[in-house]
């Protein structure tokens, strides 16, 4: 501005210095700064905006501010505007507000701003100031997600802490894997998204929608270094990103919810065998005692109907009387015969024997039956294998009791011949626990057992069978004999498919000189 004399006076000079400083205040300010005229056209853009939205300044002076908005950003501000330039309503001015902008590569960020109204002459303008907030707003976000794993981890902890009174609270396995399954699929923050699953020995137990998902974390229930069963749970709809720090927890928690299942389970299993041991204890008490008693008794019933079979004419009424006395007695007695094994009151001597000599004499009194059931027999007992200390007519009496029921479970499954029907007798060295044993196995593709029986097996007195072919003390009897050795029985079976049982025999059970027989 010049003076009426031509020269400048001293209030232009101070007008134009204060014009430099505010230039290169706007120019160097750290904070963007854009402005406007009344339709929107970018009148002036500082360095620190064109930095922010990717432009430099022919690029974006003349333009429509609404090119560095979002679209739905964009249209709210067109309506500003226009409402402003209708009414003269001055909405966006003063306040501070949240937007996002659109850099020129597309990249969404955003921005805080604040508009102020600039008069130059006639000329109505606006300058907004525009603060970038984004790593304002990865703070807040790492912050939520935080707050979110916190809260997550909090579940987590409540629910493994639940799991751990499920399991204390001494209920049933199947009632106890349903609460889990239940505990497991409220600690999910979304249950209609949320399928919990736990199996164990082929019982299942779902909480949660239908449809099994693809998006699934699964850890194995493992007893005593055996897979029994999983637990799972499942996302249905949303990926599971594998670097997510939640798939993290959650994995750590369905890994946590089998192991303690698992424990459980073991510590249970460890717990009823001490009960069992107990119960075959007094059992074998009792049968001793009753055992001698009823033999006695008994010889003289079979030889009373032997007597008066031998005075009976074939055929007759009173003979078929007579011998239905005799073959009940003789099933009495091999009743108490087993009892008294069980008893272990039966002792004959120990000595070294070859097992591939005791599989030859039980089979040489077995091959007719299980020919006769038409069984595809297959015998891999080396004769070379080391010699075993023990008593052999009893561990023929184990090796026979397992055909029987070998053949038993074939039969069921296939009445007639079948190219299926495969019974198995093998016998190899073995490490159990570190220890030499040889083990003897007999595998049969029956009908398998049914997973709620597996742990009854060796009771006294458990059968499936009717009363006329079963008296189940075959696997206790058994077991009872394996013990005696210093070995142990194992049972592997899958319903409907096959049953395998592996007889252990140490190599050295702590017999050293051979017995004298007891009785
Ligand atoms: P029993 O044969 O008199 O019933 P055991 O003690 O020998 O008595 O067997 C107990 C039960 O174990 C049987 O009733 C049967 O249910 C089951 N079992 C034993 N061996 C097998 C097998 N190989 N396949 C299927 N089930 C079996």
């Amino acid at each position: 501005m010049a003076s009426p004399h031509g020269t400048p006076s001293v209030a232009t000079d101070l007008w134009r210095e204060a014009d430099k400083w505010t230039r290169a205040i706007v120019e160097s300010a750290v904070d963007g700064i854009i402005t406007i005229d009344e339709s929107g056209t970018i009148e002036y853009i500082n360095p620190a905006a064109e930095r922010m939205f990717g432009y430099a300044p022919h690029e974006i002076l003349g333009r429509n501010v609404s090119v560095l908005m979002k679209s739905e950003d964009s249209a709210k501000h067109d309506n500003h505007l226009a409402r402003y330039r209708a009414t003269g309503k001055r909405s966006i001015i003063g306040s501070i507000r949240e937007l996002e902008g659109r850099h020129k590569s597309g990249r969404i960020f955003p921005f805080e701003l604040s508009v102020s109204e600039v008069l130059v002459g006639e000329r109505r303008l606006f300058t907004g100031i525009l603060h970038d907030i984004t790593s304002r707003r990865l703070a807040q976000e790492e912050k939520d997600q935080l707050l979110r794993n916190l809260h997550k981890r909090n579940i987590e902890i409540t629910s493994l802490y639940r799991v751990g009174e499920i399991v204390r609270s001494g209920h049933d396995l199947s009632e106890t894997c349903d609460d889990i399954a239940k505990a497991m699929w409220t600690a999910f923050q979304e249950p209609e998204r949320i399928r919990a699953r736990v199996s164990f020995d082929g019982g299942e137990h779902v909480c949660g929608p239908d449809s099994p998902s693809e998006n699934r974390i699964v850890a194995d229930i493992v007893v005593a270094g055996r897979k029994r069963g999983e637990v799972e749970v499942s996302h249905v709809g949303a990926p599971i990103a594998a670097d997510s720090p939640f798939l993290t927890g959650e994995r750590d928690l369905i890994d946590g919810i089998a192991a303690v299942l698992g424990e459980t389970v073991e510590r249970r299993d460890a717990q009823s065998k001490v009960i069992q041991a107990s119960k075959l204890a007094s059992i074998g008490e009792l049968a001793a005692g009753v055992g001698h008693e009823i033999n006695n008794p008994l010889n003289a019933i079979i030889n009373c109907a032997d007597i008066l079979m031998q005075g009976l004419a074939d055929g007759s009424k009173e003979r078929q009387f007579a011998e239905l006395v005799r073959s009940e007695a003789e099933r009495i007695a091999r009743i108490v015969r087993n009892l008294l094994t069980f008893s272990r009151q039966d002792r004959e001597a120990h000595s070294p024997a070859r097992l591939s000599d005791i599989v030859e004499t039980v089979l040489s009194l077995s091959r007719k039956k299980i020919a006769k059931s038409k069984v595809d027999l297959h015998v891999d007992v080396p004769e070379d294998l080391p010699k075993l200390k023990c008593r052999s007519e009893q561990l023929q009496q184990v090796l026979m009791n397992l055909i029987i029921n070998a053949l038993h479970s074939l039969d069921e499954r296939y009445p007639d011949g079948h190219p299926d029907k495969f019974l198995s007798i093998s016998a190899r060295p073995y490490a159990l626990d570190g220890r030499d044993v040889l083990r003897l196995t007999v595998e049969d593709h029956g009908c398998g057992i049914a997973p709620v029986h597996i742990q009854r097996l060796f009771d006294p007195f458990f059968t499936t069978k009717g009363r006329d072919v079963g008296t189940g003390l075959g696997l206790s009897v058994s077991d009872g004999i394996v013990k005696d050795h210093g070995g142990q029985i194992a049972v592997e079976s899958e319903y409907g498919q096959y049953a395998r049982f592996h007889v252990d025999l140490p190599l050295d059970n702590g017999w050293t000189a051979p017995l004298a027989r007891e009785r």
